[in-house]
């Protein structure tokens, strides 16, 4: 099997006082092995909610996944214990986030915290997780490797957080690591040192890779394959060249419009006039047809189908159905 995550139909919905917001509506998402898939999106797209569901972390009772399956290796995620989620969580699938610091411990040194997992899932012992911690440290390009090991989380920069971060998230060699906007936080420079680590461990070890990110210039720079995700559905998807040279939806067209420029931060996508709707209004239609400048009367009254649009590209438009109903 190619695929070392499955995402089929996922549906994670939160209840709030004002009524059910579908925060991930009916979503597929593959990742084969060895490659790097990016999801793009505003903010309250659902891409971190895709990641959380993933991970089992959708807080129960207001929010819980209402559908479908999440396949890791072959094994549905939904169908696990939280206790057999745990044991593959750090283990076979990592997660790093944007703000190290909700992650680590505040009061326990750097290397009692990348020991933790290695004794854990990994079965060493004090002295040979400490070995290793120190190692890791190093490996992630910080010197003074057993001074750090023994500093506490406030005593390091940002750029050094995410470093270690990243150090206990490839300690127990996963198959997948899920990275949540990992350089958002830093400022260029170290994004493009930690981006490069990152990718050198991918080749390395040929572990998967799911980023999710708002910025362009990072989804060039790292992606195989993307996916856009609007208003909790994705609405186009490809192989990174592909979709960059021959955007079809609207949305990822006007993505684009905002040449990402590789080594400059972007702090938000470029904004296309109008705003994402209200998940509580939404009604069967193209969410996306308020902005849209192709709308068309469909557009307001059905919902169009994620279809193949490419080789490997896919769109949810229309406009293409229609082009294709006409011929
Ligand atoms: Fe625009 Fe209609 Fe395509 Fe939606 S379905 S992106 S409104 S043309
Ligand atoms: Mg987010």
């Amino acid at each position: 099997m190619n695929h070392i995550l499955d995402i089929e139909h996922l549906r994670t919905h939160f209840t709030t006082e004002e009524g059910v917001v579908r925060a991930v509506d009916d979503v597929s998402i593959q990742v084969r092995r060895g490659e790097i898939v990016c999801i793009v999106g505003e903010s309250g797209s659902g891409k971190s909610i895709t990641a959380m569901s993933v991970m089992g972390l959708v807080e129960e009772p207001a929010g819980q996944v209402a559908g479908g399956s999440i396949k890791f290796g072959g094994e549905d995620l939904l169908k696990l214990s939280r206790s057999e989620l745990r044991t593959l969580r750090g283990n076979e699938i990592a997660m790093i986030f944007q703000e190290p610091m909700t992650s680590l411990n505040p009061v326990l040194r750097i290397g009692e915290q990348i020991m933790e997992p290695l004794m854990e899932h990994q079965k060493l012992g004090r002295k040979a997780a400490r070995k290793r911690a120190i190692e890791l440290i190093s490996e992630v390009g910080i010197s003074r490797a057993e001074q750090i090991a023994d500093s506490y989380p406030h005593e390091l920069s940002g750029g050094m957080l995410q470093r270690i971060m990243i150090a206990i998230a490839i300690s127990c060699s996963p198959k997948l690591l899920i990275a949540d906007e990992p350089t958002t936080a830093l400022d260029v420079t170290i994004q493009a040192q930690i981006l490069d680590m990152l990718r050198r461990f991918k080749e390395e070890s040929d572990m998967s890779i799911l980023l999710i990110t708002h910025d362009l210039g990072v989804v060039a720079e790292m992606a195989d394959y993307v996916i856009v995700m609007y208003a909790g559905k994705v609405v186009e998807e490809g192989e990174v060249v592909a979709l960059f040279e021959n955007p079809k939806h609207p949305y990822t067209q006007g993505l684009l419009k905002s040449k990402p420029i590789i080594n400059q931060r972007q702090e938000e996508l470029y904004s296309i006039p109008g705003q994402v709707p209200s998940p509580l209004e939404l009604k069967p239609s193209c969410y996306f047809h308020e902005r849209c400048a192709h709308c068309m009367d469909i557009c307001r009254t059905a919902e169009p189908a994620l279809k193949k649009a490419g080789s490997r590209q896919k769109t949810a438009c229309w406009l293409y159905e229609e082009a294709i109903a006409h011929v």
